[in-house]
């Protein structure tokens, strides 16, 4: 290093988040005492304009060429600090964040001492990394102007028709058959009881007329590839056995057919043909052929010839179809839980039990039953009713989450069941009723005031008598605190909405993050509630948990702007953070390695014989596999060098290293998890000392082998879950190259239970504080060891590195 660092260190008491655990001045005192810190401060809100201020003035007036900031997580107020230290004309790749808050103020708020003390080593480990900090230019990359939508329920429907209003062309990607999700099975909607289609009907057709949008039905997004602005999508086609172009959706087709089958859209109460449209409102309106069902009599090609076309082709085949995309929106909605799992409430056994949806199809004109509620029992009109709510939602043995919007639709089938049989009894069994956003609890009351009956209580057991059909259903009134039966015509359970099918692997094409319901993530609950972490996916709608109509159209909406925002701009900056190769000391210019270009998922290392490695910056994505992988050292990836992460790990041991567990952590996953322990004040003990890294990929042996060598009590390497990686195959190839040390550490004297390598995703921070748990009590149990080297003082890497000028 030619010039000495000058270093400007900020701890921010982010009001009392952090000052009320953490003695901030100490810290701050202690940040003054450590080499190159010329100036170090303290302040209430380092985010705030005053607290960003400060740190412009002092970059001019102490000179500085770094800045550490010891805040929140670098997952919140990273950009905002890049931005700050650039207006004062620094480079902002030349700042570093502490996380003092997530990792430590709300997740030690009873250990103060510690806290403060792990704060202090935080801002030592940033403070060595800032010293190897390098000026990076951000990289520039063309953004497509076509977005893809996935899901064409009412959310999907949305956010394409405003992203097509923007000008942008929009592919929207539906499974089904037709456009329109769950709302288009509904009869009436809350809280003002309009008719469900023929709200919805017009924004479906405006989709399929939308000059913008190419509506690509009864297909599914089969790989994903690149990044934000250059996503290269390929979408299957799943055959109809029609050809779309030359269907007019006459009909004759299906009157012809001979074959009925249970009509899913009807939630199996009612029929249709083996070539069918599933609703009269179906867009597109092209008919499809359910080869499942089809007995091939080909009766339908002499009915659409007797037309004049020739629209049915039983040898169509899938079709694929490759897309560039600029940016994604996810609004592939949610599944009903399968109410029959509840045993004690009979669906599936008893004629007279119904879901909810079953009773929307019934209710509605259009619907198998023409509007009638009908006993199937004895096809009778029920003279009472008993809706039961909470069906698998807030419950330990199904789903612990609340579905939000079944309040809401329990008492709007109570309304409806008043509206069509006036003299209906009509009980609500509800554990709580939640009716908070707008016109919600006045149609509450309306449902009181029509004489609706509410009991408070979870039914144990319904039981049907077999003579009558009639159920009666066990329950213990908590409003009395006596247990009751009630003999009811018809029960209607009114189900929790849970992760469609296909979320995970639709997750996984997409590197994108599902929290522990199994519903996507977004990157952060308050601030980014519709972006992914992964740069340009964004979900909105039900996809992201349960939600009613005028939420998933708002976030429709607000996903269109997300992504519209970088589609405006035609270019996009992306983190310079990727891979770069040393000529000189590359191998492959000796013997051939090439080691980098297998490793790497993303095909962005090409090596000639001969010739040094070439780095594609612009396909890089920056996981820092290649770099951990080369065997002569001669990458390294720019921001999360070889010399930043060891001058971490130093830090972090400079002081009682025996009580110390240093953890690699991903920057999705892993890290994800830790700071939502925070975010979640989850109480853990304050031993760990966390090293981020984009991708577990990116953990050199080197790393595990100098926190050891330094006298690290334990090392965590740890990523996101085997399929679920960021990078495609980062943690497993972390997983390859750091298992192998299980057995090669007792051969230096470190017990292998020191190393745990371990794989958890953003969600799981209970998992995490866990393994922070266990490992404190591994490491007391073990107790001290010291890694056995031939030569005490031999650093082979760090001191390498350290004489090269870093970054
Ligand atoms: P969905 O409606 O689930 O649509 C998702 C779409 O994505 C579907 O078309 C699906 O086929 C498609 N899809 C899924 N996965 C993929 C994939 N991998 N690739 C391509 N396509 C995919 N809300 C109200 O505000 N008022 C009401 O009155 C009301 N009544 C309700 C009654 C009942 C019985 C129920 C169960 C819900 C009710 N709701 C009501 C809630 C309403 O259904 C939701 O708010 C709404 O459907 C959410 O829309 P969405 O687009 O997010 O999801």
């Amino acid at each position: 290093m030619t010039d000495e660092p000058r270093i400007g260190v900020y701890v921010c008491h982010c009001g009392l988040n952090i000052a009320a655990t953490v003695d901030c001045e100490k810290v701050a005192k202690e940040a003054a005492r450590i080499p190159n810190v010329v100036v170090s401060k303290d302040y209430r809100y380092m985010c705030a304009d005053p607290g960003q201020e400060m740190i412009r003035q002092d970059i001019k007036d102490f000179k500085l060429d770094r800045v550490v900031v010891a805040s929140c997580s670098p997952r919140m107020h990273e950009p905002t600090f890049r931005k700050c230290v650039e207006s004062a004309g620094l480079n902002p790749y030349l700042y570093e964040m502490a996380n003092i808050r997530e990792l430590c103020s709300w997740c030690h708020a009873h250990y103060k001492a510690e806290a403060t003390d792990k704060s202090i080593d935080l801002v030592k480990m940033a403070v060595a990394k800032a010293k190897y900090l390098s000026p990076l230019n951000v990289i520039k990359v063309p953004v497509t102007r076509a977005a893809l939508v996935i899901g064409g329920g009412v959310a999907g429907i949305h956010a394409a028709l405003d992203l097509a209003d923007m000008g942008f062309k929009v592919y929207l990607v539906e499974r089904t058959p037709s456009i329109g999700g769950k709302m288009a099975q509904l009869d009436k909607t809350f809280p003002t009881l309009d008719c469900s289609i023929c709200i919805l009907g017009p924004k479906m057709v405006d989709v399929a007329r939308h000059p913008n949008i190419e509506l690509l039905s009864y297909a599914e997004v089969k790989k994903v590839e690149g990044y934000i602005g250059n996503f290269k999508v390929t979408v299957t086609k799943k055959p109809r056995y029609v050809i779309e172009k030359d269907c007019n959706g006459c009909g004759e087709c299906s009157n012809a057919c001979p074959v009925e089958v249970p009509n899913e859209f009807d939630e199996n109460l009612g029929f249709r043909k083996a070539i069918y449209v599933p609703f009269p409102q179906a867009v597109p309106m092209k008919f499809t052929i359910d080869m499942d069902a089809c007995i091939e009599c080909y009766n339908c090609i002499e009915a659409c010839k007797e037309q004049g076309r020739d629209a049915i082709n039983f040898d169509q085949k899938e079709e694929e179809r490759e897309l560039d995309i600029g940016t994604i929106v996810v609004a592939c909605g949610y599944d009903l839980f399968d109410a029959s799992q509840v045993k004690a409430y009979g669906f599936g056994i008893y004629d007279n039990v119904f879901t909810a949806l079953e009773l929307e199809r019934m209710t509605n004109a259009s619907g198998p039953t023409q509007g009638q509620v009908i006993r199937f029992s004895d096809r009778q009109t029920p003279r009472s009713a008993a809706i039961i709510t909470c069906v698998g939602s807030r419950d330990e043995k199904t789903n612990i989450w609340c579905s939000g919007f079944c309040c809401m639709y329990t008492l709007k089938n109570a309304l409806l069941l008043r509206e069509h049989y006036p003299d209906m009894k009509i009980h609500v069994l509800f554990m709580d009723l939640r009716a908070p956003f707008k016109g919600y609890e006045e149609f509450y009351r309306r449902a009181r005031e029509e004489g609706i009956t509410f009991l408070r209580g979870r039914p144990t057991e319904i039981y049907e008598d077999p003579k009558t059909k009639n159920l009666l259903i066990s329950m213990e009134n908590l409003s009395t605190g006596e247990p009751m039966d009630l003999e009811t015509d018809i029960v209607v359970l009114s189900p929790a909405a849970v992760p469609t099918a296909g979320s995970e692997e639709l997750a996984r094409l997409l590197t994108v993050s599902r929290d522990a319901s199994g519903f996507f993530m977004e990157a952060h609950p308050k601030l980014k509630p519709i972006d992914s972490a992964t740069d340009g996916i964004f979900f909105c709608g039900a996809a992201q948990g349960p939600k009613d109509i005028p939420y998933s159209v708002s976030q429709g909406s607000a996903a269109a702007s997300r992504a519209g925002r970088i589609m405006a701009r035609g270019e996009w900056e992306i983190e310079p953070i990727v891979a770069f190769v040393d000529a000189e000391k590359c191998r492959n210019t000796k013997v051939k390695c090439g080691i980098c270009t297998t490793k790497c998922p993303y095909g962005a290392i090409a090596t000639e014989e001969k010739k040094a490695a070439i780095v594609n910056t612009a396909k890089c994505h920056g996981c820092g596999t290649c770099a951990a992988d080369c065997p002569s050292n001669a990458i390294t990836q720019r921001n999360f060098s070889d010399a930043q992460i060891l001058a971490q790990i130093d830090a972090a041991l400079e002081e009682k290293p025996e009580e110390k567990i240093i953890g690699f952590l991903c920057n999705w996953c892993s890290y994800g998890a830790a700071d939502l322990a925070g975010t979640s004040r989850f109480e853990y003990p304050p031993n760990m000392r966390i090293v981020r890294v984009m991708c577990s990929g990116r953990v050199d042996r080197d790393f595990v082998f100098e926190a050891f060598r330094k006298g690290a009590a334990m090392v965590m390497v740890s990523g996101c879950r085997f399929g679920d990686c960021h990078y495609i195959s980062g943690n497993y190839n972390a997983e390859k190259r750091i298992t192998p040390l299980l057995t090669m550490l007792p051969r230096f004297g470190i017990s292998a239970e020191r190393l745990r390598l371990e794989w958890f995703s953003a969600a799981e921070a209970g998992f995490y504080v866990n393994l922070v748990k266990d490992m404190v009590e591994t490491m007391k149990k073990i107790g001290s060891e010291k890694i056995k080297v031939e030569n005490e003082n031999a650093r082979p890497f760090l001191e390498r590195l350290l004489a090269q000028s870093g970054g």
